[in-house]
């Protein structure tokens, strides 16, 4: 228990059984989706994997004593108290990840999120608004290329009918992967009504970065989270031969890709952005065939939207330039955008009230928490990264850094729910 941060260090026996309670948790989690020649997780939405973190959460809410339900998009909640009643305090995060992901990013949060009513419970403390802990579906988008879908579709963020045209690698469509795991597709869409319930979402987080290492602090409390976007690169060229086409006749996508994965790293350099091709198809895919075409994917994300409207647009020029000499025709699509999350200013000056001197800070990557708090008060702990590394099975934290964010959070559930 050492690292703890004095002023938030609970009493002897609180602490004890609240490690217990994590300790315990954790290792019931930690071998689910888990591939064991990468030892990165692969849950993904709506498979086996998910149905057995699925399994594990609906277990902790009965162990525990609280109502669990399962809502029409496919996210799991535990009720301490009578939903109904309204003006909630709720905290969780997610359980699926992306390929290969480590074992924190959103586990911590839902375990973090049933240890802290854990430690709650141990102080005595005695609620008086409804708590609740979600596990919300599909945060990822690993599987059908869009992320937050179980809060997007809550939110009235994504309609049912694009949610429906969604579709996996092999082609199966998210109706169809939601039937096969015993979900009525037909159900999802907007939930105004389960979130008029909650007054205040609180979501701990992993940190993706190192500001925290940095700062020295164990916990901190998120200001904004950056805009952010997913853009398909088609680069259409001519399928030909590589052993016998002249290179001077050749109509190369690789080519025109590799330079506007060059110039992307440069754009988002000169203008203090991020800009990244994690993922690429190539069709034919042969080793001695030069591609018909190369698709990629652009993650693009910066402090704001002008910014980030810029780098993408030179991005996309230096691709047409370069397609334009390459003999290659390039069309870009936005898959998916996310707006800038400035986290209401009420909640969080709260929770920097309750957690005195936690450093607050901004973020690139999205959270179920950004989505939702187009809709309710929303704020955001993060947890130290020692590394900064994430989605990546070097993704870790340190063990009293995880109690002390279950210190923060119990502390931040106290203040809010129970006086
Ligand atoms: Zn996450």
């Amino acid at each position: 228990m050492t690292g703890l941060p004095a002023e938030s260090a609970p009493a002897a026996g609180t602490a004890l059984e609240t490690g217990a309670s994590f300790h315990e948790m954790w290792a019931e989690l930690l071998p689910i989706g888990r591939n064991p020649d990468s030892g990165g997780y692969r849950r993904y939405a709506w498979t086996g994997a998910d149905a057995d973190c699925r399994a594990w959460f609906r277990a902790q809410a009965t162990a525990r004593g609280l109502s669990y339900e399962l809502d029409r998009n496919g996210n799991q909640w535990a009720w301490l108290g009578d939903p109904a009643a309204g003006d909630a305090v709720v905290t969780g995060s997610h359980l699926d990840s992306v390929p290969d992901g480590g074992a924190f990013d959103g586990p911590l949060g839902v375990v973090s999120s049933f240890a802290a009513l854990d430690e709650l419970a141990a102080r005595g403390a005695r609620p008086n608004r409804p708590l609740a802990v979600v596990n919300f579906g599909d945060e990822e988008g690993a599987r059908f290329g869009l992320a937050c879908v179980g809060s997007r579709l809550a939110a009235g963020q994504l309609t049912t009918a694009a949610a429906h045209r969604l579709r996996d690698a092999e082609g199966i469509s998210l109706p169809q992967a939601m039937e096969r795991a015993g979900h009525d597709p037909e159900a999802i869409g907007p939930d105004p009504e389960r979130l008029a319930r909650i007054g205040a979402f609180v979501e701990l987080h992993v940190e993706q970065g190192r500001a925290l290492d940095l700062s020295g602090d164990p916990v901190g409390i998120a200001s904004a989270i950056w805009p952010h976007g997913r853009w398909r690169f088609d680069f259409h060229g001519e399928a030909n031969h590589a052993g016998t086409t002249r290179l001077e006749d050749r109509h190369d996508p690789m080519l025109t890709y590799a330079n506007t994965v060059l110039a992307a790293r440069k754009k988002a350099r000169l203008a203090g952005a991020l800009a990244t091709f994690g993922k690429v198809s190539v069709e034919p895919n042969g080793v001695n065939a030069i591609p018909s075409l190369v698709r990629g994917w652009l993650d693009s994300r910066a402090a704001d939207q002008e910014t980030l409207d810029a780098v993408v647009a030179e991005i996309e020029r230096a691709a047409q330039e370069r397609g334009a000499r390459d003999g290659v025709r390039v069309s870009v699509a936005r898959e998916s955008f996310t707006p800038v999350v400035e986290f209401g200013h009420a909640l969080r000056d709260r929770l920097s009230a309750l957690l005195g001197g936690a450093p607050v800070l901004p973020t690139g990557a999205g959270h179920d928490a950004g989505i939702l708090s187009a809709a309710v008060p929303t704020a955001m702990l993060f947890v130290r990264n020692p590394t900064g590394v994430s989605h990546s099975p070097a993704e870790t934290a340190r063990e009293d850094d995880c109690l002390a964010g279950v210190t923060a959070l119990a502390d931040v559930l106290e203040g809010l729910a129970c006086h």
